[in-house]
């Protein structure tokens, strides 16, 4: 450092600030200003939200699934859109008493931040004892519950949260072929994006798509597949 001979008296003085410093502070104030979900954000008045309708052979009315979401730091690099909120309605909720409960605890999950998308396969695993149902596409869905999971997986999807397992296109293609071939050999007809009427219950993705072909048990769905 070179020395500096001074002739007048020091009057004031100020702290030399390295420009490491300068750059550490501001990174600390943008780290401060990023919103994050935690219990105490409050609701805005306005929310963005998605409504689902779910018709089940359980009940004589469709079920609507309405899941707000809130955006943090809205118009910055941090902009982040998470679910806030979950309700439940239908024509009937007498029967329905637990599922106001369970959309109150979903709800609070959401709020309380972190991640939120083990809910997903949590609920895709509860089966009614009763038994489930099917689906239109010959889907299986073991329980109510199974199927509130998996409108909140759809929405995780849409607001990108959960990432889409895409199979390739490539395995796609496979699976078409020996669907055409499997309905040639057994004369079968369905319709399109449906799964021959013979198919039975993949236990991998609960869809009536597992077809026999040469000793093989093929799901033309999810393309799980056991020889023997
Ligand atoms: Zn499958």
């Amino acid at each position: 450092m070179n020395a500096v001979k001074l002739d007048k008296k020091i009057v004031a003085f100020q702290l030399a600030k390295s420009p490491d410093d300068e750059l550490g502070t501001e990174n600390a104030n943008t780290e401060n200003a990023i919103e994050h979900i935690h219990e105490k954000v409050e609701r805005p008045e306005k929310l963005l939200g998605s409504t689902y309708k779910v018709k089940t052979p359980l009940s004589d009315h469709a079920l609507y699934i309405t899941i707000n979401d809130i955006v943090l730091n809205p118009g910055t690099d941090h902009e982040l859109r998470r679910p806030f909120e979950v309700f439940i309605n239908s024509k009937n909720m007498d029967h329905f008493h637990w599922v106001v409960a369970l959309t109150r605890v979903i709800s609070a999950v959401f709020r309380k931040g972190g991640d939120c998308t083990f809910l997903v396969e949590e609920l895709k695993a509860v089966f009614d004892p009763r038994g489930g149902y099917f689906k239109s596409g010959g889907r299986f869905m073991p329980s109510l519950v199974a199927e509130i999971g998996e409108v909140i997986e759809s929405h995780l999807h849409s607001i990108g949260l959960l990432e889409q397992e895409d199979m390739h296109e490539a395995q796609k293609a496979i699976l078409e072929e020996k669907k055409q071939a499997y309905q040639e050999a057994k004369a079968e007809t369905s319709k399109d994006g449906e799964f021959p009427p013979s198919a039975q219950l993949c236990m991998k993705c609960y869809t009536k798509a597992v077809i026999v072909m040469d000793g093989c048990m093929t799901c033309l769905n999810c393309g799980n597949s056991k020889c023997g």
